[in-house]
C-alpha cells in the first residue's frame, strides 16, 4: 500500500470551502449589513426569509426557527402532542425525529422502511394505527421524499395530523408537490451539511393552516401573547437575522447546487455499473422520476464497515448513515424493541455508505471515488 503522501488529492465528504469561495464577498456583504443595523433577532431580514422558504416550498406560511431539531420540538408542542398519544415514525433516521418525540412526552410507534427509498413503508402504517394515535412523522431521508399519498390518505381517514420532517429536503418533490407542502407542518434544518445549509444551527417550519401557524409563532417566543402574558408555555426558538442574512443568499443559488448534486449521483451511478460490481458487491439506489435533492447519495454494499475504512485510508470521505437504528438505541429501550422487529431498518444500517455528492465535485474526484470503491473488491 501507498503512503498518505503518495496518495492523489483526498475527497472530502463534503467541501463548503469549495461552494464559500463562489458566494463568499455576497454573503460577506448581506451580513456585514445586519451587523450595521445592530437589528439581530427575528426582525426583517426573517421575515423576508420566511416569505422566500414559503414560495420556494409551495406553502401559505413559514416561520424560522433556531435548528432542525427546533422546529420538530416546535411542531409537536403546536400540535399538542403528550403522553396520551401515539405517533408514527421510522427508526431509520436522525435522532432528532424521535428524541424530538420524546421530548414532548408522545408515545413512539416506530413502523420499518422500504429497502429501496429507505422512508416509512406505508403499507405498514395502517396497522399500526389505534384510537391513541395521533400524527404520523415522515422523514424524506436523504433528501428524496416519502409515499406522501399514501400517508395523507391514512391520516385523512383516522384524522391524524402529518409532520414532515424534510430537515434533508428541501425543494425535493412528490409528484410535482414540494417537501414540506403536503402535512400539516413541515421541518426544515439549515445546519451546514443540508442542501441549503446556514452560517451555524437554524431552522424553518412551513405551514398550510393560518391558525396552526399563528399558534406555533407565539410558541416560539415563549408562547406569551401578548408579550409577557402567557396562557402557554413555549420557549426561545428563534431564528436570528445574520443566519436569515446569508441563507437568503445562498437559497439563490439552491437549486443549481441541487442539480449538480442530481449530475454527480447519476453519473455514480452510471459509472458504479460499468465497474461490474453491481449486483453482487454493491447496490444502487435507483433515483426516482420525481425532483430529489440528493443530500446524500448512498449506495449498499458488502463488508461495508471494511469498505469504510478502506475509503478512509484512501481519504476519501464517506459516512455511515445511521449506524444504530433508533428502535435499538439505548435510550429508547424502554420501548422494549429487540433485534428483528424493524429487518429493513436495521439491513439498511448495517449495509449502506454515503459517498461525497456535494456540487462541487469534479469528474477526477468521482472518478477516484469509484476507483477506490473498486480496488477495495477487486483486492479482496
Ligand atoms: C439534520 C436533521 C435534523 C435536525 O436538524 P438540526 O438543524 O441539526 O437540529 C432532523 N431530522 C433529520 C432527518 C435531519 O437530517
Amino acid at each position: 500500500m501507498s503512503s498518505p503522501s503518495e496518495l492523489p488529492d483526498p475527497v472530502p465528504l463534503l467541501d463548503l470551502k469549495a461552494q464559500h469561495k463562489t458566494i463568499r464577498s455576497e454573503v460577506l456583504r448581506e451580513i456585514e449589513r445586519v451587523i450595521d443595523s445592530q437589528y439581530f433577532i427575528l426582525g426583517p431580514e426573517v421575515e423576508a426569509l420566511e416569505k422566500e422558504i414559503a414560495e420556494y416550498c409551495q406553502s401559505a406560511y413559514a416561520l424560522g426557527v433556531s435548528s432542525g431539531t427546533d422546529a420538530l420540538l416546535l411542531a409537536f408542542m403546536s400540535l399538542g402532542l403528550d403522553s396520551n398519544d401515539e405517533v408514527i415514525t421510522t427508526p431509520y433516521t436522525f435522532f432528532a425525529t424521535a428524541g424530538s418525540l420524546q421530548r414532548v412526552g408522545a408515545n413512539i410507534r416506530f413502523v420499518d422502511i422500504e429497502p429501496d427509498t429507505f422512508n416509512l413503508n406505508p403499507d405498514l402504517i395502517e396497522e399500526s394505527v389505534n384510537e391513541k394515535t395521533k400524527a404520523i412523522v415522515p422523514v424524506h431521508l436523504y433528501g428524496r421524499c416519502a409515499n406522501m399519498d399514501q400517508i395523507n390518505a391514512i391520516a385523512q381517514q383516522h384524522q391524524l395530523k402529518v409532520v414532515e420532517d424534510a430537515a434533508q429536503a428541501i425543494g425535493s418533490e412528490w409528484k410535482g408537490k414540494r417537501a414540506g407542502s403536503m402535512g400539516d407542518i413541515g421541518c426544515f434544518s439549515f445546519f451546514p451539511s443540508k442542501n441549503l445549509g446556514g452560517y451555524g444551527d437554524g431552522g424553518i417550519m412551513t405551514f398550510q393552516d393560518e391558525e396552526l401557524y399563528e399558534f406555533a409563532k407565539i410558541m416560539r417566543v415563549h408562547g406569551g401573547k401578548p408579550k409577557y402574558y402567557h396562557r402557554f408555555i413555549g420557549g426561545n426558538f428563534r431564528l436570528d437575522a445574520i443566519q436569515a442574512a446569508g441563507l437568503r443568499v445562498k437559497l439563490r443559488h439552491l437549486d443549481s447546487w441541487s442539480e449538480a448534486r442530481r449530475k454527480n449521483a447519476e453519473e455514480y451511478n452510471q459509472r458504479f455499473l460499468d465497474t461490474g460490481l453491481v449486483g453482487e458487491e454493491i447496490q444502487l439506489t435507483e433515483l426516482p422520476d420525481d425532483r430529489h435533492i440528493i443530500n446524500q447519495y448512498i449506495i449498499r454494499c458488502k463488508n461495508r464497515d471494511e469498505l469504510f475504512n478502506h475509503l478512509k485510508e484512501q481519504q476519501v470521505g464517506c459516512e455511515i448513515y445511521y449506524p444504530v437504528p433508533l428502535h435499538l438505541q439505548e435510550c429508547f429501550a424502554y420501548l422494549g424493541h429487540q433485534e428483528g422487529d424493524f429487518p429493513h431498518s436495521e439491513q439498511a444500517a448495517k449495509e449502506t455508505l454515503a459517498l461525497p455528492v456535494y456540487p462541487e465535485l469534479s469528474e477526477a474526484q468521482k472518478d477516484r471515488v469509484v476507483d477506490v470503491v473498486r480496488s477495495f473488491y477487486q483486492a479482496g
